[in-house]
């Protein structure tokens, strides 16, 4: 099959990573965790979204930069998540309470069509369909993308009152 790999016969598969922080330097955070997340072995053709900026939802603190990756794996998600997990390790990630500020934020939106729920992962991510900072990125990726069943321009236009504000691009 065209999307499978030679060598062990895995899938490919298109997966969405949320990408958001808003300690520090967080623009520089969200583009480096695209690039360290780009050289993992198993990610391919990862493309970046604009980077946006939002105030924070439900939580006090500096105002967020969000992005989303798009990428293709041969990761298992659970494997995926891992790797998530350890990239917002290494930028000194902290958890004091929930939606405390965050130096990154790595999420797994999508994972092809598949939907997961098991106790450390869930996917489609939960509160997405309801993030202008994670569906305009979405949008700007994958035009025709469509989440539950919908397109996602659909529930771009359910969340308009969230200001949302996209950075100049740096080229
Ligand atoms: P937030 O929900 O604010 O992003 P955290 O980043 O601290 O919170 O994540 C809390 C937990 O959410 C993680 O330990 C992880 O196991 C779980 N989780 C469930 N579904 C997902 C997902 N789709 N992407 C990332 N983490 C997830
Ligand atoms: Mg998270």
């Amino acid at each position: 099959m065209a999307n499978s790999d030679p060598h062990t016969g895995k899938h490919w598969t298109t997966a969405y990573v949320g990408v958001g922080a808003n300690l520090g330097d967080a623009g520089k955070a969200v583009q480096q965790a695209a690039t360290q997340l780009a050289q993992v072995e198993g990610i391919r053709q990862l493309k970046l979204s604009p980077l946006y900026c939002s105030a924070p939802i439900d939580a006090s603190g500096p105002d967020y930069i969000n992005a989303v990756a798009r990428f293709q794996t041969l990761l298992a998600p659970e494997v995926l998540l891992d790797t998530l997990q350890h990239i917002e390790q290494l930028h000194g990630r902290e958890r004091p309470y929930q939606n405390a500020p965050r130096t990154l934020d790595l999420d797994l939106l999508l994972y092809g069509e598949q939907y997961i729920n098991s106790p450390r992962l869930e996917v489609p991510h939960p509160r997405m369909h309801l993030r202008a900072f994670v569906l305009r990125p979405l949008l700007d990726l994958t035009p025709d993308i469509h989440v539950h069943g919908k397109p996602c321009a659909d529930w771009v236009a359910l969340c308009a009152d969230q200001v949302l504000h996209r950075l100049p691009s740096a080229n």
